[in-house]
């Protein structure tokens, strides 16, 4: 699944750099996760960057963007051209 920013969000950014597919965006209240982008940080690390540094705690997965790990090993390759 994607991830996405529920409304607790207290706008602190330091989501926003870590994630590795430049996913995680200003919206125009809180920050805001392009599900097209994120793979959960599959291909790149062991575990959500965004989750495991947000202050809060609120970064869940979409239930609205249900994907397999192969989905997201699908989408990390179409989107870097390598192979996860
Ligand atoms: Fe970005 Fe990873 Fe968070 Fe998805 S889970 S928004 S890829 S940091
Ligand atoms: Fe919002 Fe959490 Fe990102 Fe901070 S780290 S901007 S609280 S989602």
């Amino acid at each position: 699944m994607a991830l996405l920013i529920t409304d607790d969000c207290i706008n602190c950014a330091v989501c926003e750099p870590e994630c590795p597919n430049d996913a995680i965006f200003e919206g125009t209240d809180i920050f805001e996760i392009n599900p097209d982008l994120c793979t959960e940080c599959i291909g790149h690390y062991d575990e959500p960057q965004c989750v495991a540094i947000c202050p809060v705690d609120c970064i869940p997965k979409d239930p609205n963007r249900v994907e397999s790990e192969d989905e997201l090993k699908h989408k990390y390759n179409q989107l870097t051209g390598r192979t996860a």
